[in-house]
């Protein structure tokens, strides 16, 4: 079995093109497999942690990136019903100089070309859309990727990087599907003239009520603003249509400061998330097969790390399967050590965080009096285990370690 059999990547999401760049630049042959029919297709906005800047230096894209990002002066949070600021992160010189890099937003669309990009100008990977993965088959000395269309896709190893309804992994694990938390989002991007006054425009503002949420911030050097309108509802797991969840909107905001409904009359209701995650898992791989982003550890969005833990993981497979050469089961151990217990952490603080913005009643002053005294050097000490990054683990080429 020689590099030159490709590695399957099962989804084109951040991850998987992470995946793909990482592996493809250490010389690999990578078949990406994309069942959209475009890769990235999905435009909204996303918030990146300075963590993932040494990622994307190790990709060399962090000068594109940048160019495509707005950098927030800080992270807001402020009280739904009364509008009170509860807490504020400053993300400018102080936050650069203690995490070494910036926090960013962009438009995911931009984030996916910069990575897409970057893939083309490798001849080793080649990236298919339309083609949707149904089956894996692990022959022991190389595994096969059945799709849609009734094809057979072979290759030295698969990796699963199909996000949270990942069908990778319903062939390695026996389990039902994601754990629905009764919320759902509505997103939507608007230009900024149509941004009601009174609304900071610059921060990444997230307003916290009693079981709703708003998140809003700019992109594309201020000239669109994300808005992400998060609230429990028993409808979730309902197909509804705009009128329905327009008055669902209504009736759960009903409370809230009148700048959130402003916005909330800016949301295109058309579409809505269902919000899930899982129960953290210790054991993503089994024969050639092997878990990232989503597909392993799906979170809930409260620490906006999601897609950050994706880009960890690719690069961090990546490197693995290089120091190991062809041990695939080497490789894959090495990456679950260096990954699973902190991509855990951000599934199980999410859930936390989740609570915390959504706090009502007295709840609602416990939170108020938890932050009452929180210095930025407290804030930037309680997010260094996130913000400062990981170390990837061993990189000993496998026969050093028999
Ligand atoms: C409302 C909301 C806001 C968020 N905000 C943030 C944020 O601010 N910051 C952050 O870091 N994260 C955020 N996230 C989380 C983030 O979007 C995800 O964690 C991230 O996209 C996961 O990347 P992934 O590559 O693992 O999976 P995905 O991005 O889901 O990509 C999976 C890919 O696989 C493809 N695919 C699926 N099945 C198949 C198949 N059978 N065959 C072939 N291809 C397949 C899909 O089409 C898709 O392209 C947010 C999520 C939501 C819902």
């Amino acid at each position: 079995m020689s590099a030159d059999n490709p590695i399957l990547i099962v989804g084109g999401g951040l991850g998987g093109l992470a995946a793909a760049l990482a592996l493809g630049r250490s010389g690999r042959r990578v078949r990406v497999l994309e069942e959209a029919p475009q890769f990235g297709a999905i435009g909204y906005g996303i918030q990146l942690g300075p963590n993932v800047f040494p990622m994307f230096e190790r990709l060399g894209v962090s000068a594109p990136v940048l160019r495509a990002s707005d950098l927030p002066p800080a992270l807001v949070m402020l009280d739904a019903l009364d509008g009170e600021e509860i807490a504020r992160i400053p993300t400018g010189d102080s936050f650069r100089h203690r995490f070494k890099h910036p926090y960013i937003v962009i438009h995911r669309i931009d984030l996916h070309h910069v990575l897409l990009d970057a893939c083309k100008t490798l001849a080793n990977i080649e990236l298919e859309a339309s083609v949707s993965a149904v089956e894996i088959e692990d022959g022991g000395d190389q595994v096969r990727v059945r799709t849609k269309d009734g094809r057979s896709i072979a290759g030295a190893a698969v990796i699963g990087a199909d996000g949270l309804g990942s069908c990778v992994r319903s062939m390695l694990l026996n389990e039902g599907p994601p754990r629905l938390i009764g919320y759902v989002a509505h997103r939507t991007i608007v230009p900024m003239e149509r941004v009601p006054a009174g609304v900071l425009r610059d921060e990444v503002v997230l307003w916290g009520g009693p079981g709703y949420h708003i998140v809003h911030y700019p992109l594309r050097h201020g000239s669109v603003f994300n808005i992400v309108a998060v609230f429990r509802t028993s409808t979730c797991a309902e197909k509804g249509d705009v009128q329905g969840h327009r008055e669902e909107l209504e009736r759960t905001y009903r409370d809230a400061h009148p700048a959130m409904k402003a916005l909330l009359g800016l949301m295109d209701l058309e579409r809505r998330w269902a919000i899930s995650d899982r129960d953290p898992i210790r054991h993503w791989h089994k024969g050639r097969t092997v878990l990232l982003g989503d597909a392993a550890h799906p979170t809930l969005q409260s620490l906006a790390q999601g897609a950050c833990m994706a880009i960890e993981d690719g690069v961090c497979l990546a490197e693995q399967i290089h120091a190991a050469r062809e041990d695939f089961q080497a490789a894959f151990r090495q990456y679950e050590s260096a990954r699973v217990v902190r991509t855990a952490r951000v599934q199980l603080d999410s859930r936390t965080l989740w609570e915390f913005y959504h706090a009502a009643g007295i709840a609602r002053d416990v939170r108020r009096l938890t932050v009452a005294d929180w210095t930025e050097e407290h804030m930037f000490n309680c997010l260094g285990w996130l913000y400062d990054g990981f170390p990837m683990g061993q990189t000993r080429r496998s026969e050093d370690s028999v």
